[in-house]
């Protein structure tokens, strides 16, 4: 006679699943940046990303085994606790990790769902608003152009104004068209973003507003 085993599955099952998550930081504040911006969020940062920008301003990110790995029923009991119904997921690099399960239960729960993406790992999860912000030192993977709603590029350059056009010729004509001076070079690049998006209208400028008021 055989006996059932039920094992358990293992965390790292779990997480390739999406059913648990690396949850680095989850806190509530105003959106400062892109189409949202103004409006209260609440934002789940996960752990992980592999695209090494070299100005990232979230570099303990990186490493996903560095922080907790939580339920996506608990990631989504503590964002009821507060009153926006808007959810932003961020990292590190989110689509590192399916977000399909976290994603529906969100919406089962009544949030609005955003996502905040460098693209470079296939799409998953079901968002109302996907902002696309490619990076140079990790390829996107094809699976974002389609999906994305929105084309935000950090300026750090001048080589990143051409990186800009490249990539929005691979969106859909909808998509909206941002520019973003990286924080530490905005006293250097925003009067050139300024002129650029004046000659080429397509654009629109991107600011950190957060930051202007001290906010995370
Ligand atoms: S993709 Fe985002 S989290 Fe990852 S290195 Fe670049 S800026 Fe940092």
């Amino acid at each position: 006679m055989h006996t059932l085993d039920l094992v358990a599955p293992t965390t790292q099952e779990l997480v390739a699943s999406g059913l648990q998550l690396p949850v680095m930081e989850a806190f509530y504040t105003i959106q400062g940046e892109g189409r949202f911006t103004g409006n209260p969020a609440y934002f789940i940062r996960l752990g992980g990303c592999d695209v090494g920008c070299v100005w990232c301003d979230v570099k303990e990110s990186w490493e996903a085994a560095k922080w907790p790995v939580l339920s996506i029923e608990k990631i989504v009991e503590d964002a009821l606790a507060f009153p926006g119904r808007l959810v932003v997921i961020t990292g590190g690099e989110p689509l590192m990790y399916n977000l399909d399960p976290l994603t529906k239960l969100l919406k089962e729960k009544g949030f609005t769902t955003n996502i905040e993406t460098s693209g470079a790992h296939p799409f998953s999860g079901d968002f109302d608003w996907v902002c696309f912000s490619p990076k140079k030192f990790k390829k996107p993977h094809p699976s974002i152009y389609a999906e994305a709603d929105e084309l935000k590029v950090v300026i750090y350059n001048k080589s990143d104004f051409n990186f800009a056009e490249d990539h929005a010729k691979l969106v859909n004509p909808t998509c909206e068209l941002r520019l973003q001076p990286e924080w530490s070079k905005a006293a250097k690049f925003t009067p050139e973003i300024v002129e650029y998006v004046k000659n080429h209208p397509t654009w629109k400028i991107s600011l950190q507003t957060h930051k202007f008021m001290d906010i995370p």
